[in-house]
């Protein structure tokens, strides 16, 4: 079978879109809601260098993806620019037929020295993470004691090399609920997009309860009343964020509601963990071993095969679920493991 630019659906008509690759599982931050460092310390085991997929592995699997429609990559992490030669990979994901669009998400503090690099390679865009905009809460958040400063270096790294920029901020009851104001301030202030996420109850280690999260609703209210907001369509079918542009001029925020007003009936992403996993949905239990599946030497036309054949029968609404109060008990798989 000519599997070749064939647009595969699911089973509720979603299309293989977007691949999100998780490169590598370590981080230089321990962000509260993502890597708890009391459950990521000293003794905990990252994967080796043998269990993490290559750059020739990733590429292969790539483009088996890009031969089933998939257009746009997302590298992602753990913290993406922690793996060696970064930019090597993206110049070689680039090449690839039918890819349009490679984006980055990253906490920004290795950009100075790489953002150059990783344009030259064909990046295009990069979403970088930042929680708070005051010193202290934002060191309580990553508890690494670092300060902005570095992420907001990175952000303009990025920016003089070229890239687009877009800037997301996780918003937790308590932890950063009253950065929400001096954020949208600063970021209105600078022209970048500011994107709000609200807290997700990804994996099993980040203590997540509904009392806990900060709602679309609350975070428009709250910048509305001192900056009024009026919503804007989505740039284009499957845009996880919600836009709103501020009436009394320029800029705009984004808010990605994964939990009260969840995107799952447009949802197009395919995710591939660092140690070659696929997941279907960011809140699976389980990923479909596509390692051994290289590593047992299988033909690039039986890769094809096998994604083809898990992807039209996902049926995948995890957030949709949710909101129907039918989320499932089993054990998730963890955010720095998959990447968002
Ligand atoms: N280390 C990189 C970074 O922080 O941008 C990339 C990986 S990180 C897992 C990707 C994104 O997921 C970040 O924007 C992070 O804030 C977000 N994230 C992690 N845990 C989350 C949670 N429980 N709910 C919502 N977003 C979360
Ligand atoms: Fe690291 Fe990103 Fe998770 Fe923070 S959100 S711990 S920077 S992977
Ligand atoms: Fe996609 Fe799963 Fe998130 Fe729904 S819950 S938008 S299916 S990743």
């Amino acid at each position: 079978m000519d599997t070749t630019g064939t647009a595969i659906t699911d089973q509720f008509e979603r299309p293989l879109k977007d691949l999100r690759i998780s490169v590598i599982d370590q981080c230089n931050f321990r962000c509260t809601y993502c890597m708890p460092a009391e459950i990521f310390g000293e003794g905990y085991q990252f994967l080796s260098q043998e269990e993490r997929l290559s750059y020739d592995e990733i590429v292969r699997v790539a483009e088996a993806f890009a031969s089933l429609g998939v257009e746009k990559i997302r590298i992602t992490g753990g913290e993406p620019l922690l793996r060696k030669n970064l930019s090597e990979l993206i110049e070689r994901l680039y090449a690839i037929e039918g890819i349009h669009d490679i984006a980055l998400t990253t906490n920004g503090v290795f950009l100075p020295k790489q953002a150059e690099a990783l344009k030259a390679a064909g990046l295009d865009r990069i979403n970088l993470s930042l929680d708070a905009i005051d010193d202290e809460v934002f060191k309580s958040i990553n508890s690494r004691g670092v300060k902005t400063s570095p992420v907001l270096k990175g952000v303009q790294a990025a920016e003089d090399a070229g890239l687009q920029v877009k800037v997301n901020m996780v918003v937790k009851k308590g932890m950063n609920d009253d950065q929400i104001l001096p954020m949208a301030r600063y970021f209105l202030a600078t022209g970048h997009i500011l994107r709000f996420i609200e807290f997700m109850d990804v994996g099993n280690t980040n203590g997540w309860n509904m009392d806990s999260v900060i709602s679309k609703r609350e975070i428009i209210d709250q910048i509305h009343e001192h900056m009024p907001l009026e919503p804007i369509n989505p740039n284009y079918y499957g845009e996880v964020a919600s836009r709103y542009r501020y009436q009394d001029g320029e800029g705009e925020v984004g808010i990605i509601s994964s939990v009260t007003d969840h995107f799952c009936d447009t949802c197009t992403r395919a995710r591939l963990s660092a140690d070659g996993k696929l997941y279907h949905c960011l809140f699976a239990s389980g990923g479909y071993d596509i390692r051994s599946l290289l590593r047992d030497g299988t033909s690039d036309h039986g890769l094809k095969l096998e994604i083809m054949k898990r992807w039209t029968r996902r049926d995948d609404r995890y957030s949709a679920d949710r909101a129907e109060g039918k989320t499932p008990k089993d054990k998730k798989i963890e955010m720095s493991y998959i990447g968002g």
